[in-house]
């Protein structure tokens, strides 16, 4: 039996971030859709837990989020500890099942994309226009505007009145900006997917089901943009405090 949109999910704090739980995150998603209610999805990994420990803005938006998706090995692995089997949901995973079901004539929900290099977020639209002809685009933007630009750009949303807005400007920078704006758009689904733009586009490559099965692809992540090593020292630091809090004690599942 799937979750229904209109009932929350259960919640689980993993070192004080809330993670929701789902057999079918894009299945709950559609069917708020239907009823009327948007949601600012946060497609959360270690890495981001560790960044909004430090960030309290951060941290606050991934509260107030309607749907925190495990987006990360190390979140599966966290909940693990607790024997909670969750499956990932990668923020490119569900915008790819979000823009095929958008595509079908009963829905025809209109899309936009905003974020990523100006050639980048139009290869990247490009793409999914040639494989689901259909699929209904009221607008792209890049994510490198002036502030006239970006006036112009919330007009736009505000007219089209787009159902799905993929926003990839990398985080926090995407939570934020979904948050101060999701108020023009209350009814439509807002996901943070960070560099699935590039992917989409063909510039950069996901890793491949091997590196994901192992649970490695932050490893080849680095290999592609050796500038993320940086990023990814929050990762051992992660694992050491999620096992530390798990002796600690069990952590407690809210439905809210
Ligand atoms: N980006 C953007 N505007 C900015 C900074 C970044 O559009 O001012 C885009 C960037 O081009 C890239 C994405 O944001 O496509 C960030 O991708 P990354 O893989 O770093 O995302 P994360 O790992 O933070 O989810």
């Amino acid at each position: 039996m799937l979750d229904r949109g209109s009932s929350p999910l259960p919640q689980f704090k993993i070192l004080g971030q809330p993670v929701h739980l789902s057999p079918d995150y894009t299945a709950w998603l559609i069917d708020r859709l239907q009823q009327g209610i948007g949601t600012h999805v946060v497609t959360m990994n270690a890495e981001i837990v560790m960044q909004a420990n430090h960030d309290s803005e951060l941290a606050s938006i991934i509260h107030q989020a309607g749907l925190v998706t495990p987006d990360g090995a190390g979140i599966i692995m966290a909940l693990k500890l607790h024997e909670i089997e969750q499956s990932r949901c990668a923020g490119i995973e569900l915008g790819e099942n979000l823009l095929r079901l958008a595509s079908k004539p009963e829905f025809n929900y209109p899309i936009f994309f905003y974020g990523g290099k100006p050639e980048i977020v139009k290869l990247a639209a490009n793409r999914w226009q040639t494989e689901l002809p259909t699929l209904n685009f009221v607008g792209i933007e890049d994510g490198y505007i002036d502030a006239t630009a970006q006036a112009k750009l919330l007009e736009k949303i505000q007219t089209t009145q787009p159902k799905i807005i993929l926003v990839a400007l990398g985080v926090p920078r995407q939570d934020v900006w979904i948050r101060d704006h999701f108020h023009l758009c209350p009814e439509a689904i807002w996901v943070g997917v960070g560099g699935s733009f590039d992917v989409w586009s063909g510039v950069k490559t996901r890793a491949p089901a091997f590196f994901r099965k192992l649970n490695l692809e932050w490893l080849y992540r680095i290999a592609q943009e050796p500038s993320r090593w940086r990023r990814s020292l929050a990762l051992p630091q992660f694992a050491l405090l999620a096992v530390g809090e798990r002796i600690k004690g069990k952590n407690k599942l809210v439905s809210h």
